[in-house]
């Protein structure tokens, strides 16, 4: 099996296929948690040599794009403003640079630690994704992975919270609405973690469809199945709360259907994923039994899906995944499956 897809007639590609690029922007992994932290630079270091190591296997149909754009950027803090209240952002900015000054990484709550760098890593970060949605809604790229860092999806549109500082995924998606690129946007998150911080940007919102699938009971305690959105947004949230150590198979079931539905719901023109891989078997802050091959097949679906609705048009952001190795092992998978390839076979 090639697994190939078959090619699409999308425009602005000059003739040739457009690539599926790959984002990160260099400050991401400078952004430092201290030590013991699970949510360290190690991760980006581990999914950027994967990928990197495959790049060739990748058949030339993904490319790492530059990203431009940082702190002196003021629209960039015009687009966080969309989803964040100014304390926050200001909050943020100051604890980094009285973290760079005193030349320590600092607590912002129990969990979330901000350092000299954070800042820089956190706009350079929304920066990517805001990248990489324009330039797929241009047809410069088929779609794209964008490596985030710090993560996003538990970041309030007023708190940091879970390794969070702003919330990459919130922010494009806002944007695409703001912008005209989008009139409406699916966001799917399959982190272990509720994206309780997306729920929250947007609740009342019908415009935006949030579908996550998490792990229940787990942190942040938010996204039973009976939050389902405010006001006019009442149905275009939708939480799919599975226990601990759901078999593979049932998670792909639920997985399957509720991204149909969802799609069905709000007949998207641009789709969001949140991909935490701390759904996987094994990582240090989950209990789910997802492997790789299993990423991939939700990954082809949300295409297919994409495919269908919107010409493709999907932009994956990092998340979670706290077992590095295997959190690259799954990205690398994605990525395959947004190039249109294959997993490599298991050994
Ligand atoms: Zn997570």
């Amino acid at each position: 099996m090639a697994g190939e897809d078959p090619p699409e007639a999308r425009g602005g590609g000059g003739g040739r296929e457009p690539k599926t690029a790959f984002m990160m922007h260099p400050a991401a992994v400078l952004h430092d948690t201290g030590w013991g932290h699970p949510e360290h630079q190690g991760r980006l270091r581990a999914l950027a040599s994967a990928l990197r190591d495959d790049m060739v296997a990748l058949g030339g149909r993904v490319e790492q794009a530059p990203v431009g754009g940082g702190v002196g950027d003021a629209s960039l803090l015009a687009a966080i403003g969309r989803v964040h209240d100014q304390e926050l952002v200001d909050r943020v900015r100051a604890m980094s640079r009285e973290a760079a000054r005193r030349g320590t990484v600092m607590s912002l709550d129990s969990d979330t630690r901000v350092s000299g760098a954070s800042w820089e890593a956190a706009i350079g970060s929304v920066a990517a994704g805001l990248e990489a949605v324009r330039k797929v809604a241009a047809g410069r790229y088929r779609n794209a992975f964008v490596a985030a860092r710090p993560p996003g999806h538990h970041a309030t549109p007023r708190r940091a919270m879970g390794f969070c500082l702003f919330n990459n995924v919130a922010v494009a998606a806002a944007a695409l609405r703001a912008e005209g690129i989008a009139k409406r946007v699916l966001i799917v998150d399959w982190d272990v973690h509720h994206g309780n911080g997306t729920q929250d940007a947007f609740y009342d919102d019908p415009t935006v469809f949030l579908l996550s699938l998490h792990e229940h009971p787990h942190y942040p305690g938010t996204g039973s199945a009976s939050e389902t959105g405010r006001g006019s947004g009442v149905g275009f949230t939708r939480n799919v709360p599975l226990p601990a150590g759901t078999p593979r198979a049932d998670y792909l079931e639920a997985f399957a259907g509720s991204v149909a539905m969802a799609a069905d719901t709000v007949a998207p023109d641009f789709v969001l994923v949140s991909a935490g891989f701390d759904s996987l078997a094994g990582d240090p802050l989950g209990a789910q039994l997802l492997e790789p091959e299993d990423m991939h097949a939700m990954m082809r679906l949300v295409v297919r899906i994409a495919d269908d609705f919107c010409a493709g048009r999907v932009v994956v952001f990092l998340e979670g995944g706290y077992d590095p190795k295997r959190s690259a092992v799954g990205a690398v998978a994605v990525v395959r499956a947004l190039a249109g390839l294959d997993v490599p076979a298991a050994d």
